[in-house]
């Protein structure tokens, strides 16, 4: 019963039972048609018979019907061919007198129109005709008919032949023992030992394969990501195979990146608690001195102690607001707004706005663009975010003394914007994982400094909403290079 809840099992049954019942149908066919065939035989071979005895039989009907000469004739007849039944009909088919039997009539009337069928001048191509059998209600035989004339009314009528036919010979226990049956019984043993062999040997291997497979996804279902199908042959079930491994392929991935998107935001959220701790924490100390020692505190302590706790306040603020930003990037909030501007205007800007840092710290910040740079395609508050990040980060992280150059080069159909810097550097090691969100290279160095490790991260989510990417170049204690291209305006295009 459990077998039969099973693929296998199911369709081993279904195939066995079609093939039983197409061998049935073939050894039916085939007994019925060698029966019909050696009917036919036969009535052809004794085609003429009725003729000739009608022949033969003429004068003993002239002027009654002489049973004794016609019984002598036919009784040669039954020598040769013991079992066959003469009778003589009239024209309506009733039977007027009959030889070679005994008196068993069980009909006194043949249905004539097989008769007339076999006197047809083309009868002999339709051979098997089966005729009444007087000697049966209901049995049909094969026959030879001729006309006949009775001399004594000046009537006509036939002699009427039944051969016995292989019908009768095949009947009955006959038919079990003959050849026909014994060859067709033995060729569908054979048939079916050899189709049910070859076909539960097929599916066995056909649903094997399945199993294998419901075993992988089995494993797969238990949290084992790595397991795959082996696919074998590329057949329907191979395609399935291959379709599974794609579909594990994808789960497995995403799975992965699951994980990491779950691990960043475990890193994120203690990350952001430790940021906002620690200039909270100091914001509560200095409140709390100047709150203790009040009076005590001379105009320059009271002025310093406000002085940082203005500087926390805006680190806070700043960290708050580049978080709030870059989750309005995450959930694409912040579409760019993409209209042509001039770059070379913007770096310019933007250059000014950080001259005054860059002097504080003796560094030399200039920019560099060649004449006539045609306009790019953006979003301006956008790109002047990702500038002003890359020049903060340069200005932070280059000692006094050196330089940054904001370069602009033009490219086939784009402008790379360029910052460089002749700072410390990164390590080859950190370079991969320095747009990742909170990360710095020297943590507590950063820290202190006010370095949250989002303004990488924000510029190249920005450049990502611009179909752009942001590379970096860097050697410790030579400097780094940023650098990303945005592509000249529609406009432009038109133009040139
Ligand atoms: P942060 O606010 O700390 O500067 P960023 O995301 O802008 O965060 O930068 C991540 C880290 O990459 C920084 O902590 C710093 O170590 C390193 N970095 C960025 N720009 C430069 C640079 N021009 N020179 C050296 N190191 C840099």
């Amino acid at each position: 019963m459990k077998l039969m809840r099973t693929l296998y099992g199911r369709i081993s049954l279904t195939f066995l039972l079609l093939l039983v019942v197409m061998g049935g149908l073939q050894v039916f066919i085939s007994v019925k048609s060698s029966v019909n065939y050696v009917c036919e035989a036969s009535q052809k071979l004794n085609f003429s018979l009725a003729k000739g005895l009608a022949n033969a039989c003429a004068e003993f009907l002239r002027d009654s019907i002489d049973y004794k000469a016609i019984n002598e004739t036919m009784s040669h007849l039954q020598l040769i061919n013991p079992g066959v039944n003469a009778y003589m009909l009239d024209q309506s088919g009733k039977i007027i007198a009959h030889f070679m039997g005994e008196d068993d009539l069980k009909r006194q009337v043949i249905d004539p129109t097989p008769i007339n069928k076999f006197l047809a001048d083309d009868a002999y191509q339709k051979l098997p005709i089966f005729g009444d059998d007087p000697r049966s209600l209901t049995r049909k035989k094969v026959f030879s008919v001729a006309p006949i004339n009775f001399g004594f009314n000046q009537s006509s009528g036939y002699l009427y032949i039944v051969l016995v036919s292989a019908r009768d010979e095949l009947a009955g226990d006959g038919i079990w023992g003959s050849y026909i049956l014994s060859t067709s019984a033995l060729l569908l043993i054979t048939t079916l030992l050899f189709g049910a062999a070859s076909g539960l040997f097929l599916f066995f291997f056909l649903t094997k394969r399945l199993h294998e497979m419901t075993g992988v996804v089995k494993k797969f279902e238990k949290g084992q990501y790595t397991q795959r199908v082996p696919v074998g042959a590329e057949d329907e079930v191979g395609q399935l195979g291959i379709a599974f491994n794609h579909m594990a392929e994808t789960m497995q991935n995403i799975m992965h990146d699951l994980e990491r998107v779950d691990r960043l935001r475990r890193e994120m959220v203690a990350n952001i608690s430790h940021d906002l701790r620690s200039p909270l924490a100091s914001i509560q100390g200095y409140i709390e001195t100047v709150l203790m020692k009040d009076e005590k505190l001379s105009t320059q302590e009271r002025q310093a102690y406000l002085e940082t706790i203005l500087k926390n306040v805006n680190n806070l603020n700043r960290l708050v607001q580049q978080l709030f930003e870059l989750s309005r990037l995450d959930a694409r909030e912040s579409e760019p707004i993409m209209e042509p501007f001039s770059i070379a205007e913007l770096t310019q800007d933007v250059g000014l706005k950080f001259q005054p840092q860059a002097q504080d710290k003796n560094l030399r910040l200039t920019t560099q663009f060649p004449m006539n740079l045609p306009l790019v395609y953006g979003d301006i508050g956008m790109i002047e975010r990702v500038l002003s990040n890359l020049i903060e980060n340069a200005l932070q992280y280059t000692p006094a003394g050196g330089k940054i150059v904001v370069e602009l080069i033009p490219e086939f159909r784009a402008v790379k914007v360029v910052v460089c810097d002749s700072g410390i550097g990164i390590s080859q090691d950190d370079l991969p994982h320095i747009f990742d969100r909170f990360y710095r290279v020297e943590k507590s160095r950063t820290r202190s400094s006010g370095g949250s490790g989002l303004g990488l991260a924000i510029a190249k989510k920005i450049l990502e909403t611009h179909d752009s990417s942001l590379a970096v170049k860097s050697t410790i204690n030579a400097g780094s290079s940023f650098s990303f291209t945005l592509t000249t305006s529609k406009s432009d295009f038109n133009l040139s």
